[in-house]
């Protein structure tokens, strides 16, 4: 392999020294970037790399109106939210329109950690239980509370006593037509255990695609027996919209949309403002005035001005466009595309997506777990070699994670396909 110029040699030592270990880089060979554009990134040298990996900015790199936006509200006020502003609930309004009927409130946050934390909050809150229901391989965030339900970072100290663990059933290989009584029984028996030992049933939380999972998004549907068997035990249904929000799926704004349910609580994030850091909790109003009289909720930099300025050219954006739609012509033709290849070259076990993001199996049957994720990791390097941005996830982190941003073109979808498929063909000789 070819080593790595001096200078990010250099960079990479003083990150070490100053960081530490917890700031993890991408790639065998990582990347060092100092400007995006559209779907594109360039490096020190000016070679551009085609991003398939980045879902924050999903109306491109360096939007010039999210950008206008954030800096006309940045040169006018930078406010909160104890002061009257018309465009906190224009926003407000707005992006709760987008949402069925039932859920009319929205209260913001940064990020996705503090949505999903303070979805809990409201949870526990308004049912007086504890236990949260989540997927196996679940990520919900960074703060104490969501890291002690997320089995996906692996620190079973960590992890709260009053989780439990649901299997999906696309990785149990649970034929489609049993999926959703698979799942269902899944969380009942969740649920009769956390009765058992008192701690009740707070909420089911899950990532309407299951990111983390592995990318799991059929069938349509499945989810849907679980939410009906937490409602009546008492608990809130959670939806984590971070990563499939905002029209990611394609064709729907909110992943949810997918399985025909209605949430109680609905946490945004990442994308919302393009790169600036905002998120929200979107729910019904018994729940979220419920909490809001009880409790207290503050958060400085929440709802303030420059966000919702940025978030709300986002918005509008993402209409006028219309991003979603793209998002779902876009997915059709790289799922097209892909499974094309898949015919073509040995090394595509499975494809899933729902729009623009996608979980695809690497490795063949005979490969075992190991060979399948060292043949992912092998791939994700490959194409950063090829100037083309993706990483992995699921379980045995053996499928890549595709998700460009959703302005994606034709030209882009087909130069992806080219790069995946010349990678093939070298991983294919070198690991067969
Ligand atoms: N939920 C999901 C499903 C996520 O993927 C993430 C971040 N990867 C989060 C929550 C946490 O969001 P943030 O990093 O903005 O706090």
């Amino acid at each position: 392999e070819a080593q790595l110029p001096q200078r990010e040699a250099a960079l990479i030592a003083r990150r070490d020294g100053v960081l530490g270990a917890s700031y993890r880089l991408h790639y065998r060979r990582p990347v060092h970037f100092l400007r995006g554009e559209g779907m594109w990134l360039y490096d020190p040298d000016g070679r551009a790399y085609l991003d398939f990996y980045n879902n924050v900015p999903s109306l491109g790199h360096c939007h010039p109106e999210v950008n206008a936006a954030m800096a006309e509200q940045a040169g006018r006020i930078s406010a909160n939210t104890r002061y009257l502003e018309p465009r906190l609930v224009d926003y407000a309004e707005r992006l709760v329109a987008t949402f069925p009927p039932e859920l009319d409130r929205v209260v913001f946050t940064c990020t996705g950690s503090e949505s999903n934390d303070l979805a809990l909050r409201i949870a526990r809150l308004v049912t007086g239980n504890e236990g949260v229901i989540v997927s196996n391989y679940a990520y919900h965030g960074t703060s104490a509370a969501v890291a002690a339900v997320s089995p996906n970072l692996g620190d079973a100290v960590m992890l709260s006593p009053n989780v439990r663990m649901v299997t999906l059933p696309g990785p149990a290989g649970i034929p489609d037509a049993q999926a959703a009584d698979y799942f269902q029984a899944q969380v009942r028996a969740a649920i009769t255990d956390l009765n058992r030992r008192g701690i009740g049933v707070a909420a089911l939380l899950f990532d309407s695609i299951f990111s983390s999972d592995g990318v799991w998004v059929d069938p349509p549907g499945f989810i849907a027996g679980g939410v009906d068997a937490v409602r009546a035990a008492g608990g809130l249904v959670i939806s984590d919209e971070v990563q499939p929000g905002f029209g990611r799926t394609g064709a729907h704004m909110w992943g949810f949309e997918r399985h025909g349910v209605v949430p109680d609580l609905v946490t945004l994030g990442k994308p919302m403002g393009n790169g600036f850091p905002i998120g929200a909790v979107v729910g019904r109003h018994a729940a979220m005035d419920r909490f809001g009289t009880t409790a207290r909720y503050s958060n400085t930099f929440a709802g303030n001005t420059i966000g919702i300025a940025t978030a709300d050219a986002v918005l509008t954006i993402l209409q006028r466009d219309q991003i979603p739609q793209n998002a779902f012509a876009m997915g059709l033709r790289l799922r097209a595309g892909l499974e094309r290849l898949a015919k073509q070259r040995p090394g595509i076990r499975a494809i899933r997506n729902a729009g623009l993001f996608f979980g695809v199996d690497m490795g063949t049957e005979s490969m075992a777990p190991a060979a399948r994720r060292a043949m992912a990791q092998d791939v994700v390097n490959a194409l950063r070699d090829d100037g083309v941005l993706v990483s992995t996830t699921g379980a045995n982190e053996d499928a890549l994670k595709v998700r460009p941003p959703l302005i994606c073109q034709a030209e882009h979808v087909d130069l992806f396909l080219a790069a995946v498929d010349r990678v093939l063909i070298r991983i294919g000789t070198a690991r067969p």
